[in-house]
């Protein structure tokens, strides 16, 4: 697949739509037809080229992936992650504000996901502003609460989110970036592997996480928080199961992209069977999870 080499473009449209669709189901009645009404009543521009050629029936999980296809337009590319730092092990004793790695004064395109949530969450509950501009922060609230729950969207090794590095997957002749593999590779080889259709795997993860809801549903909103669960499943999982593993970078300037990905080619990782089987426990969780706080949220606000 095609994908842009440097984007971070935040779980494929396997994911993107998954959650959607689980969203969808834990949405209250009233929720539900609020989101459809904002969405028909403000639609997209025709003229936008749409990434995702399989278009789910489901407008909400149509729309989960347009913050994508709208982000040079829009000129929001910085709002769908936030860079903390892979040298980062743990939570600090500061707490978990991500406020530093999260806004470069003077850029236009200034923020990061999780400001973005609250502040186009902001503009969602606002009913002074216009349908198109509320329908327009509904598509990216749902859309950065999914980014915010892959792990490469809360992390960094110098490598823009992963996406600088060179590496084997399973047989491809093509090596592979860290960040794709997250976004779509692993989730597409599971779907392939087990013959899943999209319907099929959404049921089977709703149901493994059924008995969570109850907890769930009881979690004050808290995205910096989130980002910080995201960023230590990519230390534990995403680079911590690599083998040889990836030197933990400084925090710093990013490094040239070329560079960093010929340095990671040298050390020659190769992901196989065994570490999909292990990362995808996780990213199971982190769909269902997402899904599950993104219900909460559109069911108290709409
Ligand atoms: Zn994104």
């Amino acid at each position: 697949m095609a994908l842009g080499a440097t984007s971070a473009w935040g779980w494929g449209c396997e994911g993107h739509q998954m959650i959607a669709l689980m969203t969808r189901s834990q949405l209250t009645p009233a929720a539900s037809a609020a989101v459809d009404k904002l969405l028909k009543d403000n639609p997209i521009s025709a003229e936008l080229s749409r990434f995702c050629k399989d278009r789910p029936t489901d407008i909400l999980a149509d729309l989960s992936t347009w913050a994508d296809d709208a982000r040079k337009a829009e000129n929001t590319g910085a709002w769908h992650y936030v860079d903390i730092p892979m040298s980062l092990r743990q939570i600090p004793a500061s707490g978990t504000s991500v406020d530093q790695w999260c806004h470069e004064e003077g850029k236009p395109d200034s923020g990061c996901v999780t400001s973005a949530i609250h502040d186009q969450l902001a503009v969602l509950k606002d009913l002074t502003k216009s349908g198109s501009d509320r329908a327009r922060a509904l598509r990216y609230v749902v859309h950065f609460m999914e980014d915010l729950h892959q792990p490469l969207h809360d992390s960094d090794n110098n490598d823009q989110g992963g996406n600088c590095t060179t590496i084997h997957y399973l047989k491809d002749e093509k090596p592979a970036n860290l960040h794709g593999i997250w976004d779509y590779r692993i989730l597409q080889t599971e779907m392939a592997r087990r013959k899943l259709t999209q319907g099929a795997f959404v049921a089977e993860i709703e149901a493994e996480f059924a008995p969570n809801r109850a907890k769930w549903a009881k979690e004050k909103f808290d995205p910096a928080t989130w980002a910080w669960e995201g960023h230590l499943l990519a230390v534990k999982y995403t680079y911590g199961l690599l083998k040889p593993a990836i030197p933990v970078a400084e925090p710093g300037p990013a490094a040239n992209c070329d560079a960093e990905r010929t340095k990671v080619a040298a050390l020659n990782i190769a992901i196989g069977d065994e570490y999909i089987n292990q990362s995808l426990p996780a990213i199971r969780e982190q769909l269902a999870h997402s899904a599950a706080r993104l219900a909460n949220l559109l069911n108290a606000t709409l």
